[in-house]
């Protein structure tokens, strides 16, 4: 039998952090621009939206993973497969415990960003795995569709092969129409296969990258001065 592969974005930002878009908005759109079938809810240090979206996903059919780009002293981390919100300011090993201890994945995004809190930066992917022990990050984020520079992807993509560790891909998407130009390719439908995927390292980082222009900072903008950033905004 023929193995069926599905794509998922695993990396978005809604209204309840610094997106564009409400959860309702973004499901609304992966379903009828995307080929998406698993999209994670990221936002920044917040779980509020990922929760709203896992509750409306029915209505759209699309799976949602909750999520967290948690801040941690040392950079960004995601958090996927989570049920409570994980605070921000801690330093990042506790951070990847709290992760694991509620049966999350800890994912490490856009490790070598050099415009964005990276743990690359900090020499923390090297603990990752190996000599330095302490930060057992899951998987790599080796496609980030929001970088400017494409070689902080292609050092993502190396390390996770060197080190044999998931590679992952999201868009990183603060405005609908950059959901899914990252993705990540996994056999399976939905969920529970792309988590299996993950750990069983069967994922394919994909994507091509987009660019903070002038329309999409112009809306970014816009949207965080035009309300109170940190509560959903009437869809
Ligand atoms: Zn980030
Ligand atoms: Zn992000």
């Amino acid at each position: 039998m023929r193995t069926m592969f599905s794509t998922a974005d695993i990396h978005i930002h809604t209204t309840y952090s610094d997106g564009v878009a409400t959860p309702a908005q973004v499901l609304a759109y992966v379903a009828a621009h995307t080929d998406l079938r698993v999209i994670a809810i990221t936002d920044h240090d917040v779980i509020g939206g990922a929760l709203e979206a896992r509750d409306l996903a029915g209505e759209f059919g699309v799976e949602v993973i909750v999520g967290e780009e948690v801040s941690t002293r040392e950079g960004h981390l995601l958090a996927l497969f989570i049920e409570e919100e994980l605070p921000a300011g801690r330093p990042a090993a506790e951070t990847v415990a709290a992760i694991h201890a509620q049966g999350g994945i800890c994912v490490a995004p856009h490790p070598f960003g050099m415009l964005v809190p990276s743990v690359g930066r900090h020499g923390l992917l090297r603990r990752a795995s190996g000599l330095e022990r302490g930060w057992p990050v899951d998987a790599i984020e080796a496609f980030n569709a929001s970088l400017w520079l494409p070689l902080n992807n292609g050092a993502a993509a190396r390390y996770a092969a060197h080190r044999a560790l998931p590679a992952l891909g999201g868009s990183d998407a603060h405005h609908l129409e950059t959901i899914g130009m990252g993705y990540t390719r996994f056999p399976g439908r939905g969920v529970a296969d792309l988590r299996r995927a993950i750990l069983a390292g069967e994922t394919v980082a994909c994507g091509r990258r987009w660019f903070w222009g002038p329309r999409l900072l112009t809306a970014w903008l816009a949207a965080r001065l035009g309300g109170a950033p940190d509560l959903p905004v009437a869809a």
